[in-house]
């Protein structure tokens, strides 16, 4: 008896220490869309950069009193329509049954780090519209042309059009969903590979 016992015992115990370690799974929660604030579509209105100068409801420099000039979106484009984004929990509370474990000192027991290149955030500032002409009136997203017109048989007028027109990269966000991570604002920790803990160092 006691021989077919002690293997049996054993190898439950090596089985055990092979499913136990994995504890924290990395917890996914939803984050309200920044855009469109969980509406699923999306109204922008753009900067008044004096491209509707002397139409109603229009007074230079000043935000529009109308919204006429709004750019739609049935579906918001950062985040799909959905409303929201999935993220992982960067902070969580550690767990009840982790005797044999340490906090991984990478995650602390979260499983995810906060990924590098949007430090957390899941988003990313548009780079194509924060350059150039765009940005201006604190409003990132839009993209300021300038078109000049001839009109007239001797060329005698010359009209300049002013054109504020979302950015084909951000539609007019001014942020991209970060693709590094997704938009989850975090990766899988390297040092327990998702974990949350490492198993305690044995006391000599
Ligand atoms: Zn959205
Ligand atoms: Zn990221
Ligand atoms: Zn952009
Ligand atoms: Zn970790």
């Amino acid at each position: 008896m006691n021989r077919i016992r002690l293997p049996f015992a054993a190898i439950l115990a090596a089985l055990a220490t092979l499913v136990l370690p994995v504890r924290a799974e990395p917890v996914i929660q939803k984050t309200v869309c920044p855009a469109c604030h969980g509406k699923k579509s999306l109204s922008l209105t753009p900067p008044n950069l004096g491209q509707y100068d002397g139409e109603i409801g229009v007074t230079p420099g000043r935000p529009f009193t109308t919204h006429r000039f709004d750019v739609k979106y049935k579906t918001c484009p950062l985040c799909d329509g959905l409303g929201f984004h999935e993220t992982y929990r960067l902070t969580v509370k550690p767990p009840a049954d982790a005797a044999d474990l340490d906090p991984c000192p990478d995650c602390r027991w979260a499983g995810v780090t906060a990924c590098r290149k949007c430090k957390g955030s899941g988003y990313l500032t548009c780079a194509k519209c924060q350059s150039g002409g765009a940005g201006k009136d604190g409003k990132p997203g839009w993209i300021v042309t300038q078109k000049s017109t001839t009109t007239g048989m001797r060329s005698a007028m010359k009209h300049s059009k002013m054109l504020v027109t979302p950015c084909g990269t951000c539609s007019g966000i001014g942020r991209i969903v970060c693709p590094d991570c997704a938009g989850r604002g975090g990766v899988l920790c390297r040092k327990c590979k998702g974990d949350g803990g490492v198993p305690k160092k044995e006391k000599r």
